[in-house]
């Protein structure tokens, strides 16, 4: 099915051809991201107004609109001086109340509340001072304008300029297109869960009589809301379904290799990295391809199991390439698994943007002989011209640096490579199924033993001479430390010149020989020349970018100065404290802020002193910033679901998931009936992707 099928038409069409909708007031639903029916329809209504006799007996605060008759305007200075607040006393059907206005013309204000005359109004109604009042009125009509029965009427948000009975007009007329369509929920789910049929749910979600109805529990509107997460969870199980039923290829190992490297090591795996291990290797046996995540916290040792994972891809015949999202971390990955590929005798190369000409060739060459077994490298690995003689597993590393849709399109890549994604952000479930519904997980829940906590404390940059003398004396100590430079988004080059400067003050203040500067705008030969002198503590004080946020891994470094921290968010700072805490010796990171610090910045940074659990921190952040700031839809390639709240609705996500991968098992082209009204929804909920598999078989 490559067309849009013609019931959902209606729809789709432009929101003109809506009673009550002009070029112009489209013209500014359009700014809304509000252009056809369908965008019109899935734009519910967030709040309600209630329209009474009187205020009196309203559960407060409450928008109630009511009929009112106007009496006595008086204007009261505040105190000082400040603005003047008006206040017109009205009398609605039982009880009299003032509404009250704050920075109004009173002229204007005689004219639409002319005393004696009688107006519906309606606005806010609170308790103040234990007195009931109205707050300055959204709407003031003359009766013939506006009056309407007792009841409730939707209020629509987010749409300014755009009338409020537009809005209204509008979503009655869009509801008088509404298609028949066959239920695509599951009967049994929709049954148990009392949800009403789609039209319905449409209907009464725009309809609300009582402020319950708004809720997002609400049978019509979870109905509504589950819509779209089914949608983009059919989407993700389609992927799945489609890679594994690719054939895959076997790759076998008896573990030959791995018993190599492990007996080498010079500690022993943690339980959980066994676990990941088995995991993977049981999988990558099998004949369908690997789609598989492995979650782990900053320091759980991802690197050494997707080592291990790759020693199966090589010891089965095959190759394994290893993907980063810098050139730092290619390089450190090099230098820490050399040692490790020559105990298990097999090639290890590295491929980046900085390879060229004849070096880059003669490298590729030697990959599509099969000379090379494990290639490390950044995503110039999976440039276009690059081949391999028998890729088997491709791992990428730090995965939420790259988004869903460039993870889809390199399993796309390889005919039958299996594919393992490490990412060290830990996210709430819900999220996780959002963004990597399409995988199985491998969780790393522990960390290596005999790790101490890290100390961390936040302090102002007022005491940075007493920070500098803290950290002479602890580098006289001996010890190591990361010193990170302000983050600036509006300006790379104005983050490289904060970097240069407190390079310089470094530099003069401690013993200048011991203080060195990685940033991103470095040659990439200057960088690791940086990054290995620190490795091999020739220098004790790396001044740097937030080009060391990911992966860097040096153990013995055990204090990270964070500058400017309030600028960054908590995610990226865990990311960044867990550069330090890697080895025996006690860690200890220092926030240091910018004053004035606001309330949100005090309450991230107190959390980040308070705990290291990442799982913890990245709750607190959702819950502080809120989803799309956290994933950044755009990039994650999550959709922006109109009406389904997956911080409120997680639950949901749960049920979709299953729903949607049952539904595949028993149809997997969308054929039967409820598989072709399934088809009709990813259309209605634009899943191009979805679709594109579909069509294309
Ligand atoms: P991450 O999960 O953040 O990528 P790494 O793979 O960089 O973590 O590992 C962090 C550090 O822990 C490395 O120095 C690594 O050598 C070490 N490490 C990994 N596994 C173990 C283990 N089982 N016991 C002790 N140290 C380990
Ligand atoms: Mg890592």
């Amino acid at each position: 099915m490559s067309r849009r099928p013609p019931s959902l038409s209606p729809l789709f069409s432009e929101l003109t051809r809506l009673e009550g909708i002009g070029n112009k007031t489209a013209q500014r639903l359009g700014a809304k991201g509000i252009t056809r029916v369908r965008d019109m329809l899935f734009t519910l209504p967030r709040a309600g107004i209630e329209h009474r006799r009187s205020v009196q007996g309203a559960a407060l605060p409450a928008t109630i609109t009511v009929e009112v008759l106007v009496g006595q305007h008086s204007t009261l200075r505040t105190q000082g001086g400040g603005k003047a607040r008006h206040q017109v006393m009205v009398q609605d059907a039982c009880m009299t109340f003032p509404i009250v206005f704050f920075n109004i013309n009173r002229r204007y204000l005689q004219r639409c509340l002319p005393p004696g005359e009688r107006r519906i109004v309606s606005g806010r109604v609170e308790l103040f001072n234990g007195m009931v009042r109205m707050v300055n009125p959204r709407e003031i009509l003359r009766l013939h304008e506006g009056r309407s029965p007792p009841g409730f009427a939707p209020l629509y948000e987010g749409t300014e300029g755009v009338p409020q009975k537009s809005m209204q007009r509008a979503s009655r007329a869009a509801l008088k297109l509404l298609p028949n369509l066959e239920e695509w929920i599951d009967p049994a789910q929709k049954h148990a869960a009392g949800w009403p049929d789609w039209q319905e749910a449409l209907r009464q979600a725009h309809n609300p009589k009582q402020a319950a109805d708004l809720a997002a529990t609400a049978p019509a509107r979870e109905r509504l809301a589950y819509d779209e997460i089914f949608a983009h969870q059919l989407t993700l199980a389609l992927v799945r379904h489609k890679l594994r039923r690719r054939a895959g290829v076997r790759s076998i190992a008896e573990g030959k290799l791995q018993e190599q490297v492990r007996t080498a090591l010079p500690f022993a795996l943690t339980a959980a990295q066994r676990l990941c291990i088995a995991e993977i290797t049981t999988d990558m046996a099998q004949p369908v391809r690997m789609n598989r995540l492995l979650q782990g916290d900053v320091g759980s040792g991802k690197t050494l199991v997707a080592f291990m994972a790759l020693l199966v891809a090589v010891e089965a015949g095959g190759q394994g390439v290893l993907m980063v999202p810098t050139d730092v971390l290619a390089q450190q990955h090099l230098h820490a698994l050399t040692p490790l590929a020559d105990m298990a005798e097999l090639r290890l190369d590295i491929l980046t943007g900085r390879d060229k000409g004849a070096g880059r060739k003669a490298k590729l060459a030697a990959l599509a002989a099969g000379k090379i077994d494990i290639l490390l490298g950044t995503h110039a690995v999976f440039q276009a011209d690059v081949q391999f003689a028998d890729l088997r597993l491709a791992v990428v590393d730090e995965q939420h640096k790259f988004g869903v849709r460039q993870r889809l399109r390199l399993g796309q890549k390889g005919r039958a490579v299996d594919l393992l994604v490490m990412t060290a952000t830990p996210i709430p479930r819900s999220l996780a199924l959002a963004q990597y519904g399409d995988m199985d997980v491998s969780i790393l829940n522990e960390k290596p033993p005999g790790r101490r906590p890290i100390r961390t404390a936040m302090t102002a940059m007022e005491h940075l001479t007493e920070v500098e003398s803290r950290l002479e004396a602890a580098i006289a100590r001996g010890a190591q430390a990361y010193w990170v430079c302000p983050l600036i988004e509006e300006s790379a080059h104005l983050q490289l010149t904060a970097a240069q400067e407190r390079f310089k003050r470094l530099c003069a203040r401690l013993d200048a020989n011991k203080v060195g500067l990685v940033h991103g705008r470095m040659m990439p030969h200057e960088k690791d020349a940086a990054m290995a002198r620190f490795h091999q503590g020739e220098i004790q004080v790396l001044v740097a970018t937030t080009a060391i946020e990911v992966g860097v891994d040096v153990p013995q470094a055990t204090i990270m100065i964070i500058e400017r921290a309030e600028m960054f968010g908590l995610a990226q700072l865990h990311q960044l404290r867990g550069r330090v805490g890697r080895g025996a010796a006690a860690s200890a990171c220092l926030l240091l802020y910018q004053n004035p610090l606001g309330a949100g910045g005090r309450r991230r940074l107190a959390l980040l002193c308070a705990t290291e659990d990442g799982f913890k921190i990245a709750q607190e952040d959702l819950a502080m910033r809120g989803l799309g700031d956290i994933i950044g839809t755009a990039q994650s390639g999550l959709p922006r679901f109109r009406i389904a709240d997956l911080q409120e609705q997680a639950p949901l996500m749960e049920v979709a998931q299953s729903d949607a991968r049952a539904l595949l098992a028993r149809d997997s082209d969308l054929t039967s009936r409820r598989g072709e009204a399934a088809r009709v929804l990813l259309w209605l909920m634009e899943q191009d992707q979805a679709l594109r598999m579909i069509s294309a078989g």
